[in-house]
C-alpha cells in the first residue's frame, strides 16, 4: 500500500476476537486496538456489553465491527467471517476466546446435553473458526499469512476432578489442536499458538456456581492472587505480534506459577 506522499505503508491489521463482550476477550479487543488492529468483536448473547467494547476500540482510533454468532453453529461462523471480509477486510489475526464452563459436578452427574454443548462451544467452535481463518490467511489459499491464538486452560493439565472434567478435557483438545495446526501451517505463513490461563478474575466463575472463586483460590496460586484479563490479553497480543515470529504450535502458561 502506498500513501499519498509515496512512502510505503503497511496494510491494516485486522483481528477477530470471539467472545469479546467481556472478560479476557474484551481486554484483548481493547489491547489489540491499542496495538493498531481494527477489531471484529464477536458475541453470542450479550450485545450491549459487546457494543461497549466496540466503542472502546473506536475510542482508540481503530475500526470496530460487531458480529453476533454462536461459534458452535457452522452456518453462523461462516456468515461471521464473510461479514468480517465485507466490513473490515482481509483477516490477519484470530483469537479463539469464546468458551464456557458449567456448574461444578462429577462426571456421573453430567447430562449428555451438557457434555455436547461443552465440546461444541469449546472445541468445535475453535476448529470451525480456525478453518475459516486458514481459508483466508494461508498462502496455500492465496492469503498473506496471519496468526491464531487459542484459549486453553490450566485445567487441561490438572484435569479439574470433581469440578468440571468435561471443561478440562475440552481444553486438552485445544492444546493438541494448537500443536497440530501450528505444524500443519508452518510453511503457509500462519502461526498457531495458545495461552493457558490459570485462575483469572472474570465473570466466568459465576457460571460454575461460585462468583467469588477467583479470589477464594488465591491459596493454591504461588503468586497468591488471581490473574487479570489484561495479563492474559498481553500474552495473546505478544503471540499475535511479529515479536513471536519463530513461535508456533506452542502453549504459553499464564498462571501466576500454578
Ligand atoms: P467469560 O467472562 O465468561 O467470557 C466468555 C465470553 O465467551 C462471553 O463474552 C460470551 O459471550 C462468549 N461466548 C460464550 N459462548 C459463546 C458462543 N457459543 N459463541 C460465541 N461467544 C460465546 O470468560 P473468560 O473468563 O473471559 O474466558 C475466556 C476464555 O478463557 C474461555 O475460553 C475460557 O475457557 C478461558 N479461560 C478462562 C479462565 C478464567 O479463570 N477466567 C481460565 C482459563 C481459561 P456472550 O456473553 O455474548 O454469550
Amino acid at each position: 500500500m502506498i500513501d499519498p506522499a509515496g512512502a510505503t505503508m503497511s496494510p491494516p491489521r485486522i483481528a477477530l476476537v470471539t467472545g469479546a463482550g467481556r472478560g479476557i476477550g474484551a481486554a484483548t479487543a481493547r489491547l489489540l486496538a491499542e496495538c493498531g488492529y481494527d477489531v471484529a468483536i464477536n458475541y453470542a448473547r450479550h450485545g450491549s456489553a459487546a457494543e461497549g467494547v466496540a466503542a472502546d476500540v473506536r475510542a482508540r482510533g481503530r475500526r470496530a465491527l460487531l458480529v453476533r454468532a454462536d461459534v458452535a453453529d457452522e452456518a453462523a461462523v461462516v456468515a461471521m467471517f464473510e461479514a468480517v471480509d465485507r466490513g473490515l477486510g482481509r483477516l490477519s489475526a484470530l483469537v479463539n476466546n469464546a468458551g464456557i464452563v458449567d456448574m461444578k459436578a462429577r462426571l456421573d452427574e453430567m447430562s449428555s446435553a451438557r457434555l455436547k454443548r461443552m465440546l461444541d462451544v469449546n472445541v468445535l467452535g475453535t476448529l470451525l473458526c480456525s478453518r475459516e481463518a486458514v481459508r483466508r490467511m494461508s498462502t496455500l489459499h492465496g492469503g498473506s499469512g496471519g496468526a491464531i491464538v487459542n484459549l486453553s486452560s490450566i485445567a487441561a493439565t490438572l484435569g479439574a476432578p470433581g469440578m468440571y472434567v468435561d471443561y478440562a478435557a475440552s481444553k486438552g483438545a485445544i492444546d493438541t489442536f494448537t500443536l497440530g495446526l501450528g505444524r500443519e501451517l508452518a510453511l503457509e505463513g500462519v502461526r498457531v499458538n495458545a495461552v493457558r490461563p490459570g485462575i483469572i478474575d472474570t465473570e466466568i466463575h459465576a457460571d460454575s456456581g461460585d462468583a467469588a472463586r477467583a479470589h477464594k483460590s488465591a491459596a493454591v496460586i504461588p503468586m497468591e492472587r488471581p490473574g487479570t484479563a489484561l495479563e492474559v490479553a498481553q500474552a495473546i497480543a505478544w503471540l499475535l505480534s511479529d515479536e513471536a515470529s519463530y513461535v508456533t504450535g506452542s502453549v504459553l502458561t499464564v498462571s501466576g506459577g500454578r
